[in-house]
């Protein structure tokens, strides 16, 4: 059973700059070893409006969105190319193939 939690549950992508004290890599070099960033809690992302790292509860689902955002866009972009490619190959195909078929 499912209920909708009213407005506070709803989330909004918030625009994400990425983090200028690691340069969006997360963790930062220590003397001999990376240390997480601490101005970005390690994610390499800060809100674009303060400047700042966004406390993990809200970091997580907005991170999750934006690489839900990445992935639909890049299967988009695989999908577009692969299918008008398929689609050429198949209609080559059967042009070919129907013209010459002679059913004996
Ligand atoms: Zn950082």
């Amino acid at each position: 059973m499912r209920k909708s939690h009213g407005p506070a549950f709803r989330k909004q992508l918030r625009p994400l700059i990425e983090c200028a004290a690691c340069r969006g890599k997360g963790v930062t070099q220590g003397i001999s070893y990376e240390l997480d960033c601490l101005a970005c809690n390690a994610s390499g992302w800060v809100c674009a409006d303060t400047g700042a790292a966004l406390p993990l509860e809200d970091l997580v689902p907005q991170l999750n969105m934006k690489l839900r955002n990445v992935t639909a866009e890049l299967n988009r972009a695989r999908h577009s190319q692969g299918g008008a490619h398929e689609q050429y190959e198949q209609n080559n195909r059967r042009g070919a193939g129907g013209s010459n078929y002679t059913g004996d």
